[in-house]
């Protein structure tokens, strides 16, 4: 944020504020038949199906505006919406971007904020097109709807998985969890010491893997071209261990995974050592990488096994079988949703 120029939002008022923020709004899609500007929002999804998803951002709660840019904030919170959006096999379109915000956010704070939309916007190809704008008592909330577009009956939920399909998870795990340790144990070592400047170790990685997450668009185009539908899937939010056993659940059957099948960053479990914490944990109970989780059929195992970002980590049982982790000394542990919750929340 430029400290120079305040603009406070009073001195715009709340239409011309908006009319701000959206004077360079964009429509890139075909189906955005009316967009900002009117009461509600008009779009055409021709004949496919459509996915709709909401997520509401906190301050103090979800994000620390202590160590988040704003522009990145406005990123992830597209972001983390969009991904929602790939995890039902489906292309997100639209989005609307609902803010709360007290006085301490001036005109070119929530500007900064827009810019991010904006990016996120851009590279994932979708379209703004409405939201809603108030004020608080206290801090920043945002609230984001995406849309998205699926050929009819081609969306996959988290209640499919068979037993022997494979489960599949793309990228690598746990990372964003070490990045919000870094950067929660800086804020700490700051708020101490007053003027020591923060020490990122250069771990560029793990912080913008906490800080300006993508969404693996790129997984539900393979999927396309390959003509794959995943049995089940969803992104990885909450951590691999309590993820899987949602699809399990959903599904009704057991799963088998193996810890040396876990992708980790290589960065990632070296930082995890140095803090003396096992990256099998957190890649176990992590959350917040967005990537994507799913099972697929046996007879997809050719397809899914040459692409050089998807990892099979294990494969489904019958229910009675549990859920498992097979540790590389080879024993089995059971699989738990751990109540590790690596949001910091404020008391
Ligand atoms: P209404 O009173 O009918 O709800 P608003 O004045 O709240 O209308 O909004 C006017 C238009 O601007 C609508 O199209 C709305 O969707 C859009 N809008 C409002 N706030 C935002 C925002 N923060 N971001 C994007 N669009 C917004
Ligand atoms: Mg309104």
């Amino acid at each position: 944020m430029n400290e120079e120029t305040r603009t406070e939002v009073d001195s715009l008022g709340e239409f011309a504020l908006i009319d701000h923020l959206t004077k360079n709004n964009e429509t890139r899609n075909a189906g955005t038949i009316l967009s900002v500007g009117d009461d509600a929002a008009v779009i055409d999804h021709f004949g496919k199906q459509t996915v709709v998803t909401t997520d509401m951002l906190v301050e103090g709660i979800h994000f620390d505006l202590a160590y988040t840019p704003l522009r990145h904030l406005g990123y992830k919170s597209v972001v983390v919406n969009l991904s929602d959006v790939y995890a039902m096999n489906a292309v997100p379109q639209q989005l609307t971007m609902s803010i709360a915000f007290s006085n301490r956010f001036s005109v070119e704070a929530l500007a900064e904020l827009y810019e991010g939309v904006y990016a996120a916007c851009r590279y994932y190809d979708v379209d703004l097109v409405g939201g809603d704008t108030t004020s608080s008592q206290k801090g920043l909330i945002i609230s984001v709807t995406a849309l998205g577009e699926v050929a009819p009956g081609n969306f996959v939920t988290r209640s499919g998985a068979k037993k022997g399909d494979l489960i599949c998870v793309s990228g690598d795990l746990g990372s964003a969890f070490l990045g919000l340790t870094l950067l929660e144990r800086e804020k700490k070592i700051w708020m101490e010491t007053q003027g020591v400047q923060p020490d990122f170790e250069n771990q560029k990685y793990i912080v913008q893997r906490i800080l300006k997450p993508e969404a693996r668009k790129d997984i539900i185009g393979f999927f396309a071209e390959k003509n794959i539908k995943p049995t089940a899937m969803l992104d990885v939010s909450d951590g691999l261990s309590s993820d899987l056993l949602h699809i399990c659940e959903k599904s009704g059957c057991g799963s088998v995974i193996y810890e040396e099948k876990i992708p980790i960053n290589e960065d990632a479990r070296q930082f995890a050592y140095k803090l003396e914490l096992d990256p099998t944990a957190c890649a176990l109970s992590g959350g917040e990488d967005y990537e994507l989780l799913f099972t697929i059929a046996q007879t997809e195992y050719e397809a899914v096994s040459q692409h050089p970002d998807i990892s099979i980590i294990g494969y489904i049982t019958e229910p009675e079988k549990g859920n498992k982790l097979i540790t590389k000394g080879g024993s089995a542990h059971d699989l738990i949703a751990q109540g590790w919750n690596p949001i910091n929340v404020k008391g």
